[in-house]
């Protein structure tokens, strides 16, 4: 069966923002829909309109009385009395906004749907899922709902019994760590920023290795500042064909967060999205189609051609070299001010940048080796 591509997405998303000055306030997903428009890279048929999830699915994950808030916290746009103590809302990092409850809504409809999608058959990509740093009882690092967590749920109810969670984003996935560091039927594989300079800072050591039935069915990678497509690109080809092959998974869900890329200033990571490509070519390579989500990423820009990338390779298109001058007239209306001068004009001329390779430390070697020497 030849499986087809979905992309699972919404133009509501524009008018579900974060408040001004958060780093998610920028336009996302509605970007990637305008440019993979405007390039001509995607048709009508292959766009899945997004559905809100149903509040019993979330619960597959998250405490009752947390939603509850949630939902109090949207309808007056406010944060009640105590909340922000208790379900950590209303915070700079969790604001409250239209993002909040209606924006987080949608995007864990979105995985769900993308996880019925690839039962059915297809290719789902949900470029607003990942949001994988919210807990069940609080918001957290952005994340208000955790959509990772609650398809790892759905497909845990479905029956499936070895699912592989791999998790690219530069912050490590820490609601969904400790949500299923006793469960060996979800093995939870991420690759990262060291927690010792990077948010989480508490989460994301590579001594986590699980717990209980669900010891070794952890996998922490934190890498030091600087990794460039070279390293990044020795770590995956390194560990991803290692768990795959120990673990036997049915099915895996991908998290593609996109600010390891250079231009991200969130984080320190200096990969291209050449880079960022090739690791999801060797993932597939290894493991077949899976369910991709989103993740971070806070360069609007940089992101839209990242997951422009991946849309292409899921969708069987080549690769466009130019961008069209359309393409290229949405790029450039976003509002984003980069936080110093620097020439991103490549950014303009082609999807796909120039490999940055950089070097390949001792230290990330002996890592490496360290994670084979436990499965050998
Ligand atoms: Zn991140």
């Amino acid at each position: 069966m030849q499986r087809k591509a979905k992309l699972i997405g919404s133009l509501a998303y524009k008018n579900l923002r974060y408040t001004k000055s958060h780093p998610l306030r920028i336009p996302r997903v509605s970007l990637l829909m305008e440019l993979l428009k405007a390039m001509g890279l995607i048709e009508d048929e292959e766009i899945v309109e997004s559905l809100p999830a149903h509040v019993d699915k979330l619960l597959l994950f998250h405490q009752e009385d947390y939603i509850r808030a949630l939902q109090e916290c949207d309808a007056c746009q406010c944060v009640k009395r105590g909340y922000m103590e208790r379900f950590n809302i209303g915070t700079y990092e969790n604001p409250v906004s239209p993002a909040m409850w209606k924006g987080s809504l949608l995007a864990t409809g979105s995985s769900l749907q993308g996880v019925d999608l690839f039962l059915k058959g297809h290719i789902p990509f949900n470029p607003a899922g990942g949001m994988h740093h919210a807990y069940p009882d609080r918001a957290n690092g952005f994340c208000f709902l955790n959509d990772p967590g609650v398809i790892l749920q759905y497909l845990l109810e479905k029956g499936f019994k070895r699912i592989l969670y791999i998790d690219l984003d530069a912050h490590h996935c820490d609601g969904v760590q400790d949500f299923f560091y006793q469960e060996d039927r979800v093995f939870v594989l991420s690759i990262h920023q060291s927690p010792t300079y990077a948010f989480p800072f508490k989460r994301g050591f590579f001594e986590e290795r699980g717990e209980g039935r669900g010891k070794g069915y952890n996998l922490n990678v934190p890498l030091p500042k600087g990794v460039g497509d070279r390293e990044y690109l020795f770590v995956v080809e390194g560990l991803i064909p290692l768990v795959a092959k120990a673990y036997k998974p049915e099915v895996y869900v991908l998290q593609l967060g996109t600010d390891i890329l250079e231009e991200d200033y969130l984080s320190k990571f200096n990969l291209s999205n050449f880079g960022f490509l090739k690791a999801f070519d060797l993932i597939r390579d290894v493991l077949g189609e899976g369910i991709y989500l989103g993740g971070g990423g806070y360069h609007p820009i940089a992101l839209a051609r990242a997951w422009a990338l991946i849309w292409c390779r899921i969708s069987n298109r080549d690769i466009p070299k130019d961008i069209t001058p359309l393409a290229k007239k949405i790029l450039s209306s976003v509002e984003f001010e980069e936080l110093e001068e620097v020439d991103r004009s490549y950014m303009w001329e082609s999807l796909l940048d120039k490999p940055r390779y950089g070097e390949l430390r001792r230290e990330i070697k002996d890592l490496v080796e360290k994670v084979r020497s436990e499965f050998v």
